[in-house]
């Protein structure tokens, strides 16, 4: 029996890598072979899999899971909620004399049918009919989590309507795949004939001790903040950015890569991010829905794992006031068959009409898109985020580098390409080595960056599930490249067409094209001369994900059919009414029952104090006691105030009928309720001793571990 609990160390890396997942070489080892040629014919041409075949597949998943410590199984996929769903089920089964046999059948396999009544559907299940289906994804690996053997699936309405996040993402795959492949066969790669997407998700996240997480209700119930004064030290001193990794941070750390690494995923990247008790942690990029679904278990992981070390891992986009957010960026890619990353520039892109074609099709369909890229990332922590200072602006816009724009300038304006001088980086010191000087330089400000050989995606919240935003990346970038490929197949001289093609996609998108400085405010009057777009909330830009254009896009490509598209849209508006809700409820919770208790009892202590200093006749000339406990009961009235005022704010929302103007009142009411209630909390805390004050306060959070 495999020893799964063996620790994994340097030297035996290699061998435990991967080991808790059912993968090409277990299936190659195990099924017979007419079996695993047939299931790799299904996972590679898309095609229904055989009962008969599934049978046998089980069989063998079930012995190596139970070989593996498995009891249990489970259909594992990914529904609206943003996070991932799972019902274990034993293997066992009565044998007679109350003895069991371990049991796993190829229907339960490709087949589940778990209640779909309490997932999001907006309005795509009938209450009356409350099944739903999960059918197994063979082109994910299974694993083995908590003893149970996880099967990818997607999920489904009993009408066969989508219900999750995987099913947009797998059919936007075979639509790029398809688009993809036929360019290359227009420039003479005959030999491509499939085309992937590649996804690699950066994610950040803070952590902080699980004794001051317990006491703060708003970071349980809401995973951020609510109320807390600045730290007399932030994120100034820029000491935290790469810094030396704490002890308990780094045990933390590779704990959290040993059990990722067991599951196959790539963790390669580690390091500590500019705010404080904030880190980063990046994988090796792979085929997009497997990088979903590793993305989905590191996050499931992190927060696992932070527990284990009595520590709590925030993956709210902004966890802290005044403290840069969590972002996770998408690194995303093409890639052949064949092996050629279609991004790759090459030695010389100005020759490279593969890559300035597939280059071309991302400006254009960024340009025309913006408005579905900005909605892929929409959420209410994001609103937060975005347009912060610390991370790119509402606005979308596409980085490039110098020495690519000027290419495309010079195709644009028909005149000869000379080389950008890519010199030596002089460092002034002999033993140093020389280093090339790179021409598409970082611009780390850029929401949308080419950088090198692949596009980077930097708007991402670092809660999103990355399957939206590369759903509609694969479906937006093939909608046009099907263009390009009619224009092109049409033509008599492809040659010709091309330059034709990319002059004049050069000068309809080229306003989508910034290299500059996105934070700062010149770049937001720019983009609105540009005419590009700026929705700045999730209220704002949610409706848009409705319009004609959107909807001929997603039915045209099989992505979504009118009805599941304005079900997305309907559960997304609800879901943000409900976090910004359940927010507002928590502040009205923490302020009436600890805040407000707190600052009466503290205020009536002062006022006490003040008397009897009075009567003895010991108040000084400024008589600072009377002068305190006047402050403090001006600021308590206050918080009790803003805190009537917020119950009554929200309660407001209960007469509107439409959701998204339900929404548009969170926004624009609720919200600014919430601030002003946190401002006076926020002051009182200042003037208040630390034992008094119920929560910990934000130096203790931020700089405890
Ligand atoms: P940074 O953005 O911090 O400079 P890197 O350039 O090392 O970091 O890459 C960041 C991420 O991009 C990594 O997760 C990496 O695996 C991913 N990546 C690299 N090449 C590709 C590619 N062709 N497709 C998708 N992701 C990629
Ligand atoms: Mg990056």
């Amino acid at each position: 029996m495999f020893d799964y609990n063996i620790e994994i160390t340097a030297e035996n890396l290699p061998q435990m890598f991967g080991c808790m997942v059912f993968n090409d070489d277990v299936m190659r080892e195990r099924l017979p072979r007419d079996i695993y040629k047939s299931l790799h014919k299904t996972i590679e041409d898309g095609r229904e899999l055989d009962i008969t075949v599934a049978n046998v597949v089980a069989n063998a998943m079930r012995d190596w899971a139970i070989e593996h410590g498995a009891t249990h199984f489970t259909h594992w996929f990914q529904p609206m909620t943003g996070i991932t769903a799972e019902k274990h089920v034993s293997f066992i089964s009565p044998y007679g004399n109350g003895k069991i046999i371990m049991e796993f059948s190829g229907k339960e396999l490709i087949r589940g049918e778990p209640d779909a009544s309490s997932f999001p559907s907006g309005g795509l299940r009938a209450t009356f009919e409350a099944r739903g289906y999960t059918s197994w994804d063979p082109t994910s690996y299974a694993f083995i989590k908590d003893d149970s053997l996880c099967i990818p699936t997607a999920f489904c309405s009993f009408g066969g309507e989508v219900l999750d996040k995987k099913t947009p993402l797998l059919r936007s795959m075979d639509v790029i795949s398809a688009a993809a492949t036929r360019i290359c066969q227009i420039f003479g790669y005959s030999d491509v004939t499939r085309v992937v997407p590649t996804a690699g998700a950066e994610q950040e996240y803070f952590l902080i001790d699980r004794s001051l997480y317990e006491k703060r209700l708003d970071l349980k119930l809401c995973g951020r903040t609510l109320f807390g004064a600045r730290s007399p030290k932030g994120q100034e001193l820029e000491d935290h950015y790469y810094g030396a990794i704490r002890p308990r941070v780094i045990e933390f750390m590779q704990d959290l890569n040993r059990e990722l690494w067991k599951l196959g995923i790539y963790a390669k990247t580690e390091h500590n991010e500019s705010a404080p008790a904030q880190h980063e942690l990046a994988p090796i990029y792979g085929i997009v829905n497997a990088a979903t679904d590793h993305n989905q278990l590191t996050m499931e992981f992190l927060k696992k794992v932070a527990e284990r070390h009595n520590m709590a891992c925030l993956l709210s986009e902004k966890p802290f006031a005044g403290i840069s957010g969590s972002g996770k960026h998408n690194n995303w890619s093409l890639s052949t068959n064949t092996g050629i990353n279609l991004f790759d520039p090459g030695a010389d892109p100005s020759s490279n009409k593969v890559f300035l074609v597939f280059l071309a099709a991302v400006i254009e369909a960024v340009d025309e898109h913006q408005d579905l890229l900005r909605i892929s990332v929409a959420s209410a922590g994001n609103d937060h985020r975005l347009g912060s200072n610390e991370a790119p602006p509402s606005i979308i816009s596409v980085f490039l580098g110098d020495e690519i724009t000027e290419i495309l300038e010079c195709i644009a304006d028909g005149r000869p390409y000379n080389h950008l001088d890519v010199c030596g980086m002089d460092t002034g010191v002999r033993t140093l080595p020389e280093v090339k000087k790179d021409t598409s330089d970082r611009n780390r400000t850029s929401p949308f960056a080419f950088t090198g050989n692949k596009f980077e995606f930097r708007m991402l919240g670092s809660s999103n599930s990355i399957s939206g935003p590369n759903t509609i990346l694969n479906t937006i970038v093939a909608d046009v490249l099907e263009r390009y490929a009619e224009r092109l197949e049409k033509a008599d001289n492809a040659e010709d067409e091309f330059y034709f093609l990319i002059r004049d996609v050069y000068k309809a998108h080229s306003r989508i094209i910034f290299n500059g400085n996105n934070y700062s405010t010149e770049w937001i009057e720019e983009a609105d001369r540009r005419g590009l777009l700026n929705l700045k909330s999730t209220p704002e830009a949610l409706p848009l994900i409705m319009n004609k254009e959107n909807i001929r896009l997603f039915t045209k490509h099989r992505i979504y059919t009118e009805r599941e598209l304005r079900a997305r849209y309907e559960i997304l508006v609800d879901n943000y009414i409900k976090v910004v809700n359940i927010e507002a409820l928590t502040m009205l919770d923490i302020s009436n029952r600890q805040l407000i208790p707190a600052a009466m009892r503290y205020t009536t202590e002062a006022a006490y104090g003040a008397a009897q200093r009075k009567a003895v006749g010991i108040s000084g000339t400024s008589d600072s006691s009377a002068v305190m406990a006047k402050n403090l009961a001006v600021l308590s009235d206050s918080l009790y105030d803003r805190t009537l005022a917020l119950d009554r704010t929200i309660n407001g929302a209960k007469m509107i009928k439409e959701p998204i103007d339900c929404a548009e009142y969170y926004r624009k009411s609720v919200l600014p309720a919430m601030e002003a209630l946190r401002k006076a909390a926020d002051e009182l805390e200042l003037l208040t001793p630390r034992d008094v004050w119920p929560l910990p306060s934000y130096s203790e959070l931020l700089f405890s571990i």
